[in-house]
Order: structure tokens, then sequence, then C-alpha cells
């Protein structure tokens, strides 16, 4: 057993965005006997899908920017963890081309700040037991056209201001376990979709655009390839990862799910069309609209998820499932 989570007091980090508040509410479901300290600083990313815990005894949130060094350091020595999972960043590509610095703030000097009050705190406590988990993305190692997919041991060549910030924060990790003996676990997942996804993203764009009679814009071709893996499959990975994993190395977290941005639209496009969702006339060719490319855009991304299969791992949601629960919830929630 690398890490088990029973009885342990854990800090996640960004846990009121997409994918960290999924971890919690699947955790305190799970595990009676954790104690959760969810440090978030509330961006336009969070939502308020963890309102239904504020009573409970196990659950405790502070509104903290991980830049602010001071803050998270009393928070951080007061809650005393045994494991800090850092979901936190700035996460929308788009976004970090049209403006970089906070992404560098968040992503680079928020990761920083989690390191050194780690450390500090491994230090002070002499904690031999601590963990910190990185977060990241299939993103860091860049485009892959020649390639079938990317393995852990792959250089990181990130393209975007995104996926540049999460790359340097991986390294920092790594950095700071040779130096300082942190111990580590890394995740590079692939992209994630289910239920309180930002609507900023694609698959929560594409549904809401077709439901509201808007065109879908498409970036270039539409043939951009893309692993899709559910949000509920991620965080079971994760779990596994702690559970099994080994220290200080790196855990690619995927699906078979390999789609073309065009296929998944139309994928999309076909389960609402046969349940009558939208009128009956309306063609595939009416909902999308093509505009410019993204700057940089890479072609593909795709993950060799062997390592993790080890570990005796598999996804469990398939796609036709994942995206019939994911336009459900979005129909359900207006
Ligand atoms: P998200 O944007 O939905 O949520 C991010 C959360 O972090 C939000 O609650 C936000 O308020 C918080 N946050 C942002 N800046 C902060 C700061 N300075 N201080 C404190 N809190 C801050 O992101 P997500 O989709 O849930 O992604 C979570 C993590 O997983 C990120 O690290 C992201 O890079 C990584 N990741 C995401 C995907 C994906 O498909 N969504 C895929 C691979 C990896």
């Amino acid at each position: 057993m690398t890490f088990d989570i029973k009885n342990k007091k854990i800090i996640i980090t960004g846990g009121c965005g997409f994918i960290g508040s999924e971890f919690i509410r699947t955790i305190i479901k799970k595990n009676k006997n954790i104690s959760i300290l969810n440090i978030d600083n509330l961006t336009y990313a969070s939502n308020n899908s963890l309102e239904y815990l504020k009573k409970n005894k196990f659950y405790k949130f502070k509104k903290i920017n991980i830049n602010n060094y001071k803050k998270l350091s009393i928070a951080f020595f007061e809650f005393k963890p045994d494991l800090l999972i850092n979901f936190a960043a700035e996460s929308h590509v788009d976004n970090s081309i049209k403006s970089s610095k906070k992404f560098i703030n968040t992503n680079i000097f928020g990761v920083y700040n989690l390191l050194e009050i780690s450390r500090k705190y491994i230090e002070k406590k002499n904690k031999k037991k601590f963990l910190f988990l990185q977060i990241s993305t299939d993103e860091v190692y860049g485009d892959i056209i020649n390639k079938k997919s990317s393995k852990e041991t792959d250089n990181v060549i990130p393209s975007s201001p995104y996926s540049a910030t999460k790359a340097a924060a991986e390294n920092l990790v790594v950095a700071w376990s040779r130096t300082y003996k942190m111990p580590y676990i890394i995740t590079n997942s692939s992209n994630n979709y289910g239920p309180f996804q930002n609507k900023e993203k694609l698959i929560p764009t594409v549904i809401n655009n077709i439901l509201n009679n808007k065109k879908i814009p498409i970036y270039g071709d539409g043939k951009q390839q893309r692993n899709w893996i559910h949000v509920s499959d991620n965080i079971n990975a994760i779990l596994t990862i702690l559970q099994k994993g080994k220290l200080n190395n790196k855990y690619n977290i995927g699906s078979a799910n390999l789609l073309t941005n065009l296929n998944l639209i139309k994928l999309i496009f076909k389960y609402i069309k046969i349940n009558n969702l939208i009128e009956s006339k309306i063609k595939f060719k009416d909902v999308i609209n093509y505009v410019e490319d993204r700057k940089g855009h890479d072609i593909k991304y795709d993950l060799n998820i062997s390592k993790l299969k080890n570990l005796n791992w598999k996804p469990n949601i398939s796609i036709h499932d994942g995206l019939k629960d994911t336009i459900n919830w979005h129909i359900n929630k207006k």
C-alpha cells in the first residue's frame, strides 16, 4: 500500500473546480474517517456543488488564493495534513492564449508556494510520510502527430501557455523531491468530461449550443484528436494510484476513447436528436460553424496507460453512457 487515505488529513487545493469537487464528493461518500480541508479562491471556474457539505464534520473550506503564501502557510500548519492534492489551476487553454499572466501566477508560483510550505512543514514536523500529489495533464507532452501515444518517460514539450505552466509545475515538483526528498506523485490525465464542468469547455459548449439553437464554433477542420475520460473514472484512477502506485512517479490516466473533435460533436448531436431534444428538422450541418483555428493548436494527444493498467485499473464508463449522463445533467440543471 503506497498511501492509505483512511484516517488521514487531506488538503485539497482547487476543490471547488470540476475535477476537485468530484474528488471530494467521491471520497466523502467512500471514506468516513478522513478529514478534508478544501482551499480554493473561488474563481469564475468554481462551482457550488459542495454546499451540502457545509455541516459535515469531516469537511472544512477556506477561501484562500494559493498565491497568498502567508494565509496558505497558516492554514497548512494549523490543519497538519498527511496529503496535499493540488487541483488548483487556471485551466482553460483559450484564456491562456488571450492572457497568460494568471496562468503563470497560479499554475507556477502557486505550486511553488505549495511546495515551499510542504517542504518547511515536513522539516519542522519531521513528517516522513507526507505526500504531494500534483494533478497534471496530457497536454504537457505536446503534439504527437507522428506518434501513437505518450508515455510517462516522454519529454514535456508543451505548446500552449497553459500546458507550459503545467509542465513547469511538474518540473518544480520533481526538483523539490530530488533536492529536498519530498515524496510526490504526478498524474497526467487526458480530457475530462462530466457533470459540473465549466460551460467554457468543449463538451458543455457543444451541449448547450445545440440545446439553445446556437451554432457550435469548430476550430480549423475539427480533425484534432483527443482522448476523453469521464471525471469519475479519473477520480478512481487517482485513488488507485494513491493506493497501489509508486512514490516519486508519474502516471498517465486516460481511456480508449480517442475521437476527433468533429466525431465527438457528432456523437453528442446524435444523442440529442434521437431523444427528440431539438426539432427533428435540424441537421448536423445546421449546428456547426467552422472558425479560425486556435493559435498553436495541437493536432493530437493520446496516452499510453499501461503503467496504470498494471495497477489493475480500467475505466468503467463508456463514452456513450458518459455523454448521456453529461447531457442529462445539463438538461436537468436548467
Ligand atoms: P477548473 O478550472 O474547473 O477548477 C479549478 C479550480 O481551482 C477552481 O475551483 C478555481 O477556483 C481554483 N483556483 C484557480 N486558481 C486558484 C488560486 N490561485 N488559488 C486557489 N484556487 C484556485 O479545473 P478542472 O478542470 O477541475 O482541473 C483541475 C486540475 O486538473 C487542473 O490542475 C488542471 O490543469 C488538471 N487537468 C484538467 C483536465 C480537464 O480536462 N479538465 C485534464 C487534465 C488535467
